[in-house]
């Protein structure tokens, strides 16, 4: 859990720079958030609204959903004639997470809130922990809002690693295409637990009429090891695999290393949010995104970007896991780039964003 967070500060492999596709991700939902703030102001009419961003990370991605709210709730009140209610948002990462990046845009945000859109009572504050389990008090939240945080899991699955030194994904560090069944199990069954106790918070921290609209990356295919939902962990395993050759890590480190994510179809999700039953599901979106020619429009050779990307959002889980010097991570981070670039024809980078809108039942 302490490592599933973003690289810090804002240097040149830190998330606050290289998490341009994130932003552009960060819109996909805007049409259901806005309607998610219409039936909130309608029929809940708070007079102090909850707002909460599950996975705020660091940088500027952490508060442009949060300029993005405020500005629907102020066009929102207006059409409805409506006084703003004040604004109580709170910002969740993992404890790990550079909270102090984003506290220093506070002033700019505070400043922009009064003067342009005149509210005088907008409160922000950072709240550490997973959103896996109790962050907020009971029936406080109006609004929920996470992007791109909820492919992440809790941890990595515990039944990969059946008995102490055992390792049933060997070579690989995610589902792959060819993988056992018992593999692919591990990973839905630590995916079901997540997102069971996802669900069971959120609907304790929610009142009635609430909304949330949740993106994160998924899968289409009812298989998790179609390509189009493991090949871009498949080019990390392979660029592990021929630095053990290399002898630049031992094989057996890989062996017990597994990625904690997970991409889910629409009908795993649906699922847990059934079986949990305190909300109900008032849309949903399949956003298709190609990674590829977002990032060529900064870079023609975009394996040596997309490994910047990942590696901001990557770096902390290898380095907990294998220890890498900082020569040996450029090295897998290079691998990785140059892997990124031979497969360009032969592979796929179209990701699928889930965009779910949510509400708390009565
Ligand atoms: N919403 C941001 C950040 C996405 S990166 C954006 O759109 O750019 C994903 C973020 O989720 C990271 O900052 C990571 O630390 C956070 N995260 C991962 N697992 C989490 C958990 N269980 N609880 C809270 N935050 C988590």
């Amino acid at each position: 859990m302490q490592v599933t967070h973003m690289n810090k500060g804002d240097g040149d492999i830190s998330y606050a720079k290289n998490s341009l596709l994130q932003n552009k991700i960060l819109s996909l939902g805007s049409s259901m958030m806005e309607s998610a703030i219409d039936k909130i102001m309608l029929e809940v009419q708070p007079q102090s609204m909850g707002v909460a961003d599950l996975g705020c990370a660091s940088g500027p991605n952490s508060l442009t959903r949060v300029y993005e709210m405020i500005h629907m709730v102020d066009v929102v009140c207006c059409r409805m004639d409506r006084p703003i209610p004040e604004l109580r948002v709170s910002l969740n990462d993992l404890p790990s997470n550079d909270f102090n990046l984003v506290f220093e845009m506070l002033p700019e945000l505070y400043k922009k809130v009064n003067n342009v859109y005149g509210i005088k009572g907008c409160y922000v504050c950072g709240v550490p922990g997973s959103f896996y389990g109790r962050l907020f008090p009971n029936k406080s939240l109006h609004l929920v809002h996470s992007s791109m945080s909820l492919h992440w899991l809790s941890q990595a699955p515990r039944d990969l690693e059946p008995m102490v030194g055992t390792h049933i994904n060997k070579e690989k560090i995610y589902i792959s295409t060819g993988c056992s069944e018992s593999v692919v199990k591990a990973y839905q069954q630590q995916f079901q637990e997540d997102y069971s106790l996802f669900f069971r918070s959120r609907a304790k921290e929610m009142v009635v009429g609430g909304r949330m609209v949740l993106s994160f990356i998924g899968r289409r295919s009812p298989d998790p090891r179609a390509p189009e939902a493991c090949f871009d962990m498949e080019l990390f395993s392979r660029s592990l695999m021929s630095m053990a050759l290399d002898g630049l890590v031992e094989k057996e480190m890989i062996d017990a290393f597994n990625i904690p994510c997970y991409l889910p179809s629409r009908e795993e999700v649906e699922h847990e949010i059934e079986k949990e039953g305190s909300f109900v599901v008032e849309g949903v979106e399949a956003k298709e995104m190609d990674w590829v020619s977002e990032l060529s429009k900064f870079a023609e050779k975009i394996g040596y970007l997309a490994a910047k990307s990942y590696r901001a959002v990557m770096e902390p889980l290898f380095r907990s896991h294998f220890r890498f010097k900082p020569e040996v991570m450029d090295e897998l981070f290079h691998r990785y780039a140059k892997l990124v670039d031979d497969c360009i024809s032969e592979v796929s980078y179209k990701h699928i964003h889930w965009v779910f809108s949510l509400a708390r039942k009565g």
